[in-house]
């Protein structure tokens, strides 16, 4: 199976930068399913060609098969077409060995990364469900200009009439991370066979890649509800907030859109999310907090823990927690699992009364949002009225910064941030708020850590 991308922009080399890959060297990364080896067929200064060359095992394939499979004892488990054709494995291909420039980072070609360039993508053999009408109603509408040659079932013998095969070729004028994010999601659209269970996590990547174009795509009904392999519960839910997120509402996408850092297979907030839940797993809590949950992401996964009982999600901002609402589905779930969640309005900035009584409190990525003034307001709320055992406060690493491409010098991580601390400023505020109430602190890193700059998120876990 084979992808290539050209560009014909000057210095067409400038593509080993955006895709993070030297044109001298035949690069090759081990995947769970094979190996995916990039080189570059020609690399000149007027054209230049990365090649994706995807060589799936298909024995591999059956050692780490997850979830239910259908061909289970079948020769149709070892002999299939999935080696020699673009389906979902290309696309976590694409997303390990071109994740950053998926991410639109570059390192040494930031500018060129938001630009766009010309680009052509060339996909070997892709099985197109629905025929070349579709493969046009799915990439036209996003600005492809889209070839397609098409191939009999056996050439031998005509009268079987055509295969679902395509070689396909796609031209535009793009940003390279928005071809990678159009073929990531699309490629396994058209092949419709999914080969991985799906899971939640699948349309919040979903909604992470598509955000900015499917939401208006003609088709996204479709796209959506294959991408999702017709789980339908699933797919209304995305459709819905697809729908949402094209009303851009500072508020709201303050939590989405919040530095991600997908280098790995886990965005820095799914590590978050993950690093929050085990501290408060941790305490043994069942009786929790969640102030500033904005649209209820550590609320769903506490949802999933039986652990807790009782989990109250508090934001300023009704939009927010409307979205929560849905997010978590609230109105379906049974009443006995509804029932273990509330949801508030209320500022961190008043005394509020609601808060008291529970064991643990998350208050993640949310002081940086406040004026350096108010914090003193937000520290009693918290600390001295509400007062659980135990409060886990998340928050960026400002020295860290400097690692994001995307970000101009001096900026901080988002435009209603107040503030950024560095781990010293950090470790003084949290040690001073610890003894002026009685709190141990102790402090936890999240995500990559660097040597000298530390990890992107840091964490201070209080306890009395
Ligand atoms: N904790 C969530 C959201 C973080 S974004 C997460 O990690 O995904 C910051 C949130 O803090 C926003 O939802 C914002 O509405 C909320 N917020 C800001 N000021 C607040 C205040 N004074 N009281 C309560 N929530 C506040």
């Amino acid at each position: 199976m084979l992808l290539t991308i050209t560009t014909t922009h000057q210095p067409a080399t400038d593509l080993g930068y955006l895709l993070h890959k030297n044109p001298a060297r035949l690069q090759t990364t081990e995947l769970s399913m094979g190996k995916a080896h990039v080189f570059y067929p020609e690399a000149g200064p007027q054209r230049c060609t990365a090649a994706l060359l995807l060589e799936v095992d298909p024995v591999a394939l059956v050692r780490n098969r997850k979830g239910p499979g259908g061909d289970a004892g079948t020769l149709k488990e070892y002999v299939n077409d999935r080696p020699y054709v673009a389906s979902s494995f290309l696309s976590v291909a694409i997303a390990k060995v071109f994740g950053s420039a998926m991410g639109g980072r570059s390192k040494d070609r930031p500018e060129l990364a938001e630009t766009a360039i010309p680009l052509v993508a060339k996909i070997s053999v892709l099985p197109c469900r629905g025929g070349e009408a579709l493969l046009r109603r799915i990439f036209e509408p996003v600005g492809y200009r889209v070839t397609a040659q098409g191939y009999p079932l056996d050439p031998t013998f005509p009268e079987w009439g055509e295969s679902p095969y395509f070689s396909v070729t796609l031209e535009a004028t793009c940003r390279l991370s928005q071809l990678l994010r159009h073929l990531y999601v699309l490629i396994p659209v058209m092949d419709r066979e999914k080969h991985y269970w799906i899971t939640e996590d699948e349309v919040e990547k979903l909604l992470r890649l598509g955000g900015d174009w499917l939401g208006s795509h003609p088709e996204r009904e479709l796209i959506v509800d294959r991408y999702l392999k017709h789980q339908r519960r699933l797919a209304q839910a995305a459709l819905e907030r697809l729908i949402e997120e094209d009303e851009e509402d500072p508020e709201v996408v303050i939590a989405a859109r919040d530095a991600d850092d997908d280098e790995g297979d886990m965005t820095l907030r799914e590590q978050r999310l993950g690093s929050v839940l085990a501290v408060l797993k941790g305490t043994g809590a069942t009786r929790v907090l969640d102030l500033g949950c904005g649209e209820g992401a550590l609320l769903k996964t506490m949802l999933a823990e039986p652990q807790f009982q009782e989990m109250v999600g508090m934001d300023v901002s009704a939009r927010a927690l409307d979205i929560a609402g849905h997010r978590l589905n609230l109105e379906r779930l049974p009443e006995r699992q509804a029932q273990r969640i509330k949801l508030l309005q209320g500022s961190l900035m008043y005394r509020d009364d609601r808060l008291q009584g529970y064991e643990a409190a998350a208050v993640m990525e949310v002081v940086e949002h406040l004026d350096p003034p108010r914090l003193a307001a937000f520290e009693r709320v918290v600390f001295h009225f509400a007062r659980p055992a135990t409060v886990v406060v998340t928050t960026p690493n400002i020295e860290y910064n400097v690692k994001y491409p995307m970000l101009a010098a001096g900026h901080l991580r988002h435009e209603d941030h107040r503030f950024e601390w560095t781990r010293l400023e950090f470790d003084a505020w949290a040690k001073r708020v610890g003894a002026d109430h009685g709190y141990a602190v102790r402090f936890l890193p999240v995500g990559p850590e660097d040597p000298v700059l530390g990890p992107p998120t840091q964490m201070a876990v209080f306890s009395r």
